[in-house]
């Protein structure tokens, strides 16, 4: 399999045409996955934002207040409105935010960005990814489009990309009933391979200034496996999730 970055994307704006401008940059083969990060998924779709478009509640007065406390750094009410309006749950209230997603998604801040949105304060996630990579494959000589952010993650340092909406492939192999090395049953192995491809598309566009939002994965097949479309944990089956909601912070 080889990965590449679509060449020579503009700064992205409101309404631009983000399959066109990709369509038109690279030769498409009709078995490519293409990668995209959300932000520029999310420029397209006009989820920039300014500060003062989230005039701040006395619920996110008092979150950003106690988060400004504990890390004796200014946190703006505002932002904390922000992060309310676009999660249907908070999950940790400190010593940062953890939300849930309308989507599904868990992420600190609600995904939402500061960096590389030039003409605005706030860039929020786009409102249905997998809607949202629904619409490029369309619109693209290809059957599969995964949309990415790079998020940090529990037990370990750093962030790293990850799938938050997808379409035309399922989101997971699954390994269960068949056999390893041993001629063993395998019982639980499913294996997220739009993650794993929106952590390897993510190691190609980079983090900072590059302008590579777009990557194409070119000769990776799925294989004669059963798929499934699980992605975000429900509650009820998530047990790490259920543990954090009885947890509070202790300064
Ligand atoms: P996120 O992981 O989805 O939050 O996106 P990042 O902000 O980390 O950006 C990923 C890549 O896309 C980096 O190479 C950025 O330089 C690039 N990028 C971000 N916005 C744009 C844009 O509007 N146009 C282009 N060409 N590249 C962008
Ligand atoms: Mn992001
Ligand atoms: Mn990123």
């Amino acid at each position: 399999m080889e990965l590449f970055a679509v060449p020579d994307l503009p700064e992205i704006r409101e309404g631009d045409d983000l399959a066109a401008l990709i369509d038109d940059a690279v030769d498409l083969r009709e078995d490519d996955v293409l990668c995209v990060a959300s932000t520029v998924v999310s420029k397209a779709e006009g989820r920039a934002f300014d500060l003062d478009d989230f005039p701040p509640s006395s619920r996110a007065t008092a979150i950003a207040d106690r988060l400004s406390a504990i890390t004796g750094e200014e946190k703006d009410p505002r932002f904390a409105q922000a992060v309310l309006e676009e999660s249907t749950k908070l999950l940790m209230k400190a010593p940062f935010l953890l939300t849930v997603t309308d989507f599904g998604h868990i992420g600190v801040n609600a995904g939402i960005d500061r960096s590389n949105v030039p003409d605005s304060d706030l860039l929020l996630l786009p409102e249905r990814p997998s809607e949202s990579a629904e619409r490029l494959r369309e619109r693209l000589p290809i059957d599969r489009v995964v949309v990415t952010d790079t998020c940090g993650r529990p037990f370990r340092h750093g962030q790293r990309g990850v799938a938050i909406g997808w379409a035309g492939m399922p989101a997971s192999r699954d390994w269960r009933g068949e056999r390893d090395r041993d001629g063993r049953e395998m019982g639980v192995t499913v294996q997220n391979v739009i993650d794993e491809l929106a952590a390897a598309a993510n190691l190609v566009a980079g983090e900072g200034a590059g302008g590579t939002p777009a990557v194409v994965v070119r000769d990776w097949a799925f294989g004669d496996h059963e798929g499934s479309d699980n992605h975000f944990r429900a509650v009820e089956s998530d047990f790490v999730r259920q543990a954090l909601e009885e947890w509070q912070y202790e300064a």
